[in-house]
């Protein structure tokens, strides 16, 4: 490419069929892609505007936006995969679009609709196609934003916000397994609060348990309910499933939990397996007697609990081979692959 300007060699590597990516070592940590998507809302118009695909950089906010004062913004997290024929896979994203208008409104956000959503989503995948991880090693984790950008010194709703979309290519998060350690101090959400949404606020106020915690060794907290202090609610940035018997349970998404699409998908497979699947209040001591626990999330899939931690007793679960864990976790994977059939239509091919 010797005589080629810079900028010719850029596009070139452009229009490579796949990115300069060492696969195999991707973790869950931020790869710049080329592209991100950007639409504003126009007070005016009351609507937002046509959204423009534009280079991946940095953003510019006004230093009095609602974002950074007063934490107004949610996010999402999906996945795209690479088939083995090369086509790309989005998996449920019009739930991702439902979840995201529900978080506005109680976030008091105009948000985009489900097809404004999948449509972002669609562009950003395929404007950074070339990052989309070869079929079995990784997938491209995509984050919408939604934010208050407007300036906003007033205790009130921003008068302008933004729906940004970005993606990074992300290995699988399945490895290993986890150890929890139950927090009885510091809760993740309270009845009434915005423990149910993916509000931007959800996550720093549980960094100085989790840094803890993970200080001495284990992988995550594990949160009880604020009320009683004496039920399970779910990990940092996970849901939990407990298994006994025919019998897998998850704690009601009733406010504070996050109801999560895999959780949801999860549910759905397990009661296909023929499982009875219950979704309630669970006392912490049930997990002492559990025969296996798992925890759900985009990012993981299913991750099997190999021990959790209480005011310092450890009991320990089954992990490995032979899991429900393990087929649950092949299962979904493969549909959102390709791998398996799609009987539940949860996959959107895009092009
Ligand atoms: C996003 C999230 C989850 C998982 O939701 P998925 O839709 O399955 O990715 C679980 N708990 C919390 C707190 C979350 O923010």
């Amino acid at each position: 490419m010797g005589s080629l300007s810079n900028q010719d060699q850029a596009e070139c590597r452009e229009k490579a069929e796949y990115a300069n990516v060492n696969w195999d070592e991707l973790g869950f940590s931020l790869t710049k892609t080329d592209y991100m998507y950007v639409m504003t809302f126009n007070q005016d118009e009351g609507k937002f505007s046509q959204g423009t695909i534009t280079r991946f950089g940095n953003i510019e906010l006004c230093p009095s936006s609602g974002i950074l004062n007063y934490g107004q913004g949610l996010f999402e997290g999906l996945k795209a995969y690479r088939k083995e024929d090369e086509g790309i896979l989005l998996f449920r994203p019009e739930e991702n679009a439902l979840r995201m208008k529900m978080g506005a409104d109680r976030m008091c956000m105009p948000s985009p609709t489900v097809e404004q959503f999948v449509d972002a989503v669609k562009k950003t995948v395929l404007a950074n196609k070339r990052w989309v991880p070869p079929n079995g090693r990784g997938s491209l984790y995509i984050r919408p934003l939604l934010m208050g950008t407007g300036q906003n010194l007033g205790v009130k709703p921003a008068s302008e916000y933004t729906f940004l979309v970005y993606a990074s290519p992300v290995g699988s998060y399945n490895k290993g397994e986890l150890n929890l350690m139950v927090e009885d101090k510091v809760h993740r959400a309270t009845p009434g609060g915005t423990g149910g949404i993916k509000a931007v606020t959800n996550y720093s106020p549980v960094y100085k348990p989790l840094t803890q915690a993970k200080a001495k060794g284990f992988s995550d907290v594990l949160f009880l309910d604020a009320l009683t202090g004496s039920n399970i609610e779910e990990g940092s940035a996970c849901n939990i499933f407990i298994l006994k018997g025919n019998v897998i349970s998850t704690p009601a998404a009733d406010g504070t939990i996050l109801p999560g699409i895999t959780r949801k998908s999860i549910m759905e497979l397990a009661s296909g397996f023929g499982y009875q699947v219950e979704e309630r209040a669970i006392p912490i001591e049930e997990v002492f007697d559990a025969e296996e626990i798992f925890c759900t999330g985009t990012a993981m899939v299913v991750k099997s609990v190999a021990s959790i931690t209480y005011r310092g007793k450890r009991t320990e679960y089954k992990v490995g081979a032979d899991t429900l864990a393990e087929e649950l976790h092949a299962t979904l994977t493969g549909i959102q692959t390709g791998v398996k059939e799609d009987k539940l239509g949860w996959t959107m091919a895009i092009h």
